[in-house]
């Protein structure tokens, strides 16, 4: 199987993943690519290492190429909800590579304590494609208004397991509050616990478990 085959077909995404010398996808991107492609709502398990990044990317990616090429409208499409400041970092670099062959057309804010309050602000009113966050920050900046998420249309939980041990729940329930009800969700949780099918429950219409 090639990325192709998986339905990625925008060329500028093909050429990113070759251009990090991925050659073929590893198990939970040939499975969970086409899902998300397909507008389903996805939870997989997955763990760090297992190509997750990409996953949920790479199709999200897509999605807002092809949106842009019928509209100009901007929005904020994506929230990237992650449960540390490392990962957010690393997804915020990630994303940045997998959109470097279409850099004028994705933009990436990432959200951090380290960053003053009004200079997020700032970030955000430049309507960025995709946030990255961890809850509260991501909470917060829903609550101020400083992070629009009337047109919200993906939302993803990496790491949905660390997110509810780190203690989350509440900041994650008030997110889910506060979005677009039929928005798309894609969870990545390395392990399958009763708490993340809780999760499931609450931010998922009927998803595909992906129990790889
Ligand atoms: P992740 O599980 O998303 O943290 O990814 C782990 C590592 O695997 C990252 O360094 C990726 O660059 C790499 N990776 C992801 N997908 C592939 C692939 N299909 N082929 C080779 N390496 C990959």
């Amino acid at each position: 199987t090639t990325f192709r085959d998986l339905g990625l077909e925008d060329p500028r995404l093909l050429q990113a993943v070759a251009s990090q010398g991925f050659e073929k996808p590893t198990l939970v991107q040939s499975k969970a690519i086409p899902l998300v492609l397909d507008g389903h709502d996805v939870l997989a398990k997955a763990k760090t290492g297992s190509g997750k990044t990409a996953a949920y990317v790479l199709p999200l990616l897509q999605a807002i190429l092809r949106r842009k090429k019928t509209s100009s409208e901007s929005y904020i499409a994506a929230l990237i909800v992650v449960p540390t400041r490392e990962l957010a970092d690393q997804v915020a670099k990630s994303i940045d590579s997998f959109s470097a062959f279409a850099a004028k057309e994705i933009q990436t804010v990432k959200l951090s304590d380290k960053v003053s309050d009004a200079v997020q602000k700032a970030l955000l009113s430049n309507t960025p494609d995709i946030v990255v966050a961890t809850p509260s920050r991501a909470w917060k900046c829903i609550e101020s208004g400083a992070l629009s998420v009337e047109k919200l249309t993906h939302l993803v939980l990496d790491e949905a397991d660390l997110l509810l041990q780190y203690g989350y729940n509440e900041d994650l329930q008030s997110i889910t509050g506060s979005i677009p009800k039929n928005i798309q969700t894609t969870l990545m949780s390395a392990t399958l616990t009763t708490e993340v099918d809780t999760l499931k429950g609450t931010f998922c219409r009927s998803p595909t478990v992906l129990d790889l």
